[in-house]
């Protein structure tokens, strides 16, 4: 079997805030940066509250959504007076916690997210990242509290647009169902415990363990469905259905009703056998998706350790 070894990973920043409204993660930065939670060992670790204005006044974004500020292009472009916020506090947070792509970038970022979809834990890749990806298994292996999922986007690093990439490893923790501007106990202590086992893995990959290869269940994006909608006004004309609402990764098959209208009618799912992901995920409104479609895949892994020189 294949075995991989990494340089030591010293340097975790854990990152909250990046949509202002998603409360886990604000509490979480900021109970760390209360205990003064600098290092664990060998890990230093970095807390940062990434969009404070928008975490002040409790929304996702004061100008444009922070975390699709991040691909090569954006971080790259001339700041000016019309410069939105985000993409100005995004190239900030580049200067802190990378650049992107560079040996002075943290070895691990994670960015803390909320959904307000029945999701659990999902982690979210953008690439098959051997690191990430034991990081997940050991997560899935240890935490009895709820499901840990992982979904893959698989975007070149150049395009990938949000936080977790300006890391040498990035990890986006997306845990729900919770409103937003709301904090649940049960949701943040899943946020604590994938938080605490990522520490944990990090401390003991950088004293030597080696860590098995095997299989992992990942989800990968087919695409995504808007709500039906009027075609005079644009308005939505429909609700996600009772019986996909809250159902996120199970399994829907063709006929499967997704949608009711306003009218009464229930609209069904065409197609392959897919999963949905993200279902009436309060902030996919503006970007019409009213939920995510995804497959399963297994990725095999390859054991990894530390590099010894
Ligand atoms: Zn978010």
């Amino acid at each position: 079997m294949e075995h991989v070894s990494f340089l030591p990973l010293s340097r975790f920043a854990v990152c909250g805030g990046t949509h202002g409204n998603e409360m886990s993660g604000v509490y979480m930065v900021r109970e760390m940066q209360r205990q003064k939670a600098d290092r664990t060992g060998s890990v230093s670790v970095t807390s940062v509250l990434s969009n404070p204005p928008a975490v002040d006044a409790c929304r996702r974004y004061m100008e444009t959504d922070l975390n699709r500020c991040f691909t090569d292009a954006l971080l790259s472009g001339p700041t000016t007076d019309d410069t939105p916020y985000e993409l100005r506090r995004g190239r900030e947070l580049n200067a802190q916690l990378g650049p992107k792509g560079s040996r002075e970038a943290v070895d691990l970022l994670c960015d803390i997210h909320n959904t307000t979809a029945n999701m659990a834990v999902c982690l979210i890749f953008y690439s098959f990242d051997w690191i990430a990806l034991h990081i997940y298994k050991y997560i899935q292996s240890k935490m009895t509290s709820a499901p840990v999922r992982a979904l893959c986007l698989n975007e070149p690093p150049s395009e990938a647009y949000s936080l977790e990439s300006v890391g040498k490893h990035g990890i986006a923790i997306e845990v729900g169902p919770q409103p937003t501007g709301v904090v649940r106990a049960d949701i943040f202590n899943m946020v604590k415990e994938a938080v605490d086992l990522t520490i944990e893995w990090l401390q003991k990959f950088n004293s030597g363990s080696t860590f098995e290869g095997g299989e992992v269940e990942a989800y990968t994006p087919v695409g995504s469905v808007d709500y039906p909608r009027d075609p005079t006004t644009g308005e939505i004309t429909a609700a996600i259905h009772p019986q996909l609402q809250d159902n996120d990764f199970k399994v829907l098959r063709p006929g499967d009703p997704v949608f009711q209208l306003f009218s009464g009618e229930t609209v069904k799912h065409e197609g392959d056998d897919l999963y949905p992901l993200f279902v009436n995920e309060c902030a996919y409104y503006e970007k019409k998706v009213a939920f995510k479609l995804t497959k399963k895949i297994t990725v095999t892994l390859p054991s990894v350790g530390v590099k010894k020189d």
